[in-house]
């Protein structure tokens, strides 16, 4: 078996706001190993890009990591003093964001900001790092490197200053990628080429990649596994093969049922109805219930444990309490709530 690479155990998130704290990750635990792509996927505000900034340390001032455990190579890495998460970040954990123009410097220009984490978490002199800022542009796939290094971002395609973002945080050949919607804000072409890109790059450095995505193509394309949030919590797991294949959760169903299928022309699309419940919204039982067809009168009121079943396929669904329900690793008990 591979090894883990990043463990994130019991995770709960929270938020203080007027309304009192809120929790936006509620006892959330996966794992990343070498080499693996493990892609999480749900509806906007469902949780995921909160949970994968709680792992990077990167969480907004009002937010705090409540309880649990992140573990980066077995080592904990949730209390970590600011300075120390920063040496972390761009050199054991690097993260890629959704628009690349909000997370590079407009002033800075692409050379400056390649060989700022070279020069910041490698003992190389301002040569060195800008000849591995030229190698790293050319890993990429951008063209004319050197003339590169002299633009600033503005100056460049959508899908160049992914690549550049993609550049900056291999510098370092980080163990861990955590790529947050990287392809949204681009057009399909350029959607597809950055995600070949990174799974060579992972296939080529043997990284872990966390992937955030609200598109079940884009999962399709890049996942080896794939973990479903909903509202808050983490609510199916498996691989990409028993995820697609086989839906265990009638959220996940619901979220395979609206996208296009043009291979089949019977196929219909299916809206979820209603809406995700709000942070401050109390729900009892499954919090799915009021959109789910399949709730039964106990799903109003019992919150189902993770179910588990032969090929670790796991279900936080009451439609499974055939099987197993899956054990605690970190205290050994079961997670059932009821
Ligand atoms: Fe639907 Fe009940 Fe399963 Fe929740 S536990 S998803 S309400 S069937």
């Amino acid at each position: 078996m591979q090894e883990a690479l990043l463990e994130v155990k019991n995770l709960v998130t929270s938020f203080r706001t007027a309304d009192g704290t809120l929790q936006a990750v509620k006892d959330v635990s996966f794992e990343v190993k070498k080499g693996e792509t493990l892609c999480i996927v749900g509806e906007s505000g469902c949780g995921k890009s909160i949970t994968s900034l709680s792992v990077i340390g990167l969480l907004p001032q009002n937010g705090s990591i409540e309880s649990g455990e992140v573990l980066l190579e077995g080592k904990p890495i949730q209390d970590l003093s600011h300075e120390e998460m920063r040496r972390l970040r761009g050199n054991r954990i690097s993260m890629i964001f959704q628009e690349p123009m909000t997370a590079l410097n407009p002033v800075l220009t692409i050379g400056y900001q390649l060989r700022e984490p070279l020069l910041l978490h490698r003992n190389v002199s301002k040569k060195e790092a800008t000849v591995k800022a030229i190698e790293l542009l050319k890993q990429v796939g951008i063209p004319y490197p050197e003339k590169r290094l002299k633009q600033y971002p503005h100056e460049l395609s959508g899908g160049m200053r992914q690549r550049v973002m993609i550049a900056i945080a291999l510098a370092c050949h980080p163990g861990l990628l955590i790529a947050d919607e990287p392809t949204t804000a681009l057009d399909v072409t350029i959607q597809a080429q950055i995600l070949d890109l990174i799974n060579d790059l992972k296939e080529e450095l043997g990284m872990g990649v966390l992937m955030i995505t609200h598109d079940m193509g884009v999962v399709a394309e890049v996942a080896d596994r794939v973990m479903v949030m909903y509202a808050g919590k983490k609510v199916e797991e498996g691989t990409v093969e028993e995820v697609f294949g086989n839906p265990k959760h009638p959220y996940t169903k619901g979220l395979l049922n609206s996208v296009p299928n043009i291979d089949d022309p019977e196929f219909e699309l299916e809206a979820i109805p209603g809406s995700m419940p709000g942070l401050n919204e109390e729900i009892s039982g499954c919090r799915f219930h009021p959109r789910c067809q399949f709730a039964m009168d106990k799903c109003k009121v019992l919150d189902p444990p993770e179910f588990i079943d032969r090929n670790g396929h796991t279900a936080k669904c009451w439609l499974h309490e055939d099987e197993e329900v899956k054990a605690d690793e970190s205290n050994g008990t079961v997670t059932a709530t009821v």
